[in-house]
């Protein structure tokens, strides 16, 4: 995020700001200050909404209190589409005001040859001179009209074009890539994570995509309540994490659905991931609050589907899911692997061999 305040602007923030911190229980350090500055300059609306919200019901903040706001609407901002929609702004702001340039050139230009026609009126004149007046002011103001009605147009298009950037701006000021309970990449952020995969339509060759769906998650919500359905999302979370490298990308993509890119993975090698995964989430046992009952047995249903040649998200996104459904059809808590589109030379000679 780059900060476009003056000094004295940001001077002024600055002193609303430690004024709207005081009152609560939260040190006044790098993270603290951010979320306060942010909400002190109108900067970020989904923020001063949260933030507000949190106020009112509790009146004083906490240090995690002010973690949760940084990490939602400020850590996990997307950066890259807010720059991106900034410098088109900028772009197009430049234009205006050249356009607008222009124009005022032309209106200047224009009241020169008016006063020259004043100044030629006042020395006696005959009809060919006043003639030759006339015409040259005619087309002087056929020129301006045309600078003027060229500068309207742009500034409609250019209006029309800024308020689309501004609105893009905003989205991407206060949409976040993570999901708030897990901390995972939520559905935006898995897209954004996936494109930065490579930009050629093969990017996501030889990618392995796990789609996993919790079983019954309905039926532990109705026994148990949400406090324990989000208790056993989290779990699933961490064991996800737990059993992923720094390059994959884990992702909650809404309700119990989870989602994890591996670069570079074969479908061998992420089918015995998937069933580590697999085997630890049945393994794992989720006590309520008072700590006594546990809920039973937690499954999940994978599927897996490697990226060919190709490959979008969403065509890797559909193998992945249609396996997964083919596992929760063949009795869910396990793993089902989806056929490649295109054989390899490998998988030819096994299909001929058993022909
Ligand atoms: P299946 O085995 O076929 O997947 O059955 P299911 O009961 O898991 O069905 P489904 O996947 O459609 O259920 C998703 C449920 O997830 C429905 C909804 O109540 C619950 N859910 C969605 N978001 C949340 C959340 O944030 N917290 C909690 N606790 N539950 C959620
Ligand atoms: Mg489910």
């Amino acid at each position: 995020m780059h900060y476009f305040h003056t000094r004295d602007e940001s001077a002024e923030i600055l002193r609303r700001a430690l004024q709207m911190m005081a009152p609560h229980n939260v040190g006044f350090h790098p993270l603290s200050y951010a979320v306060w500055y942010e909400h002190a300059a109108y900067l970020n609306p989904g923020l001063s909404r949260d933030l507000e919200k949190l106020i009112s019901r509790e009146s004083v903040l906490t240090e995690a209190d002010v973690a949760r706001l940084y990490a939602l609407h400020i850590g996990a901002r997307d950066v890259e589409a807010f720059e991106r929609a900034q410098s088109q702004l900028r772009k197009l702001l430049e234009d205006t005001a050249t356009g607008a340039a222009s124009a005022q050139s032309a209106a200047v230009q224009f009241t020169h040859n008016l006063e020259d026609v004043f100044k030629e009126l006042e020395q006696p004149t005959d009809t060919v001179a006043l003639k030759r007046m006339v015409a040259e002011l005619l087309s002087h103001a056929q020129s301006m009209h045309l600078i003027t009605s060229e500068f309207s147009q742009k500034l409609a298009t250019n209006g029309a074009e800024v308020a689309t950037v501004i609105e893009r701006l905003e989205r991407a000021q206060t949409e976040p890539l993570r999901d708030p309970l897990t901390g995972l990449n939520n559905r935006h952020g898995f897209q954004r994570a996936a494109d930065g995969l490579g930009t050629s339509v093969s990017n996501l060759n030889g990618v392995a995509l796990l789609a996993a769906d919790i079983d019954h998650f309905k039926k532990i919500n109705d026994t148990h309540g949400h406090v324990i359905g989000d208790k056993v999302l989290l779990k699933i979370a961490q064991i996800l994490r737990t059993h992923i490298k720094a390059q994959d990308i884990a992702s909650r993509l809404g309700g119990d659905e989870f989602a994890v890119l591996l670069p570079g993975m074969s479908l061998a090698a992420a089918a015995a991931l998937a069933e580590q995964i697999r085997m630890s989430v049945a393994r794992t046992l989720i006590s309520r609050l008072d700590g006594v009952e546990y809920v039973g047995q937690v499954s999940l249903s994978i599927g897996l589907a490697v990226g060919e040649k190709d490959d979008t998200l969403e065509s890797l996104r559909h193998r992945a899911d249609a396996a997964m459904y083919r596992a929760k059809d063949a009795g869910r808590n396990r793993v089902s692997l989806a056929a490649q589109r295109i054989p390899t030379a490998a998988s030819a000679q096994t299909e001929k061999q058993a022909g």
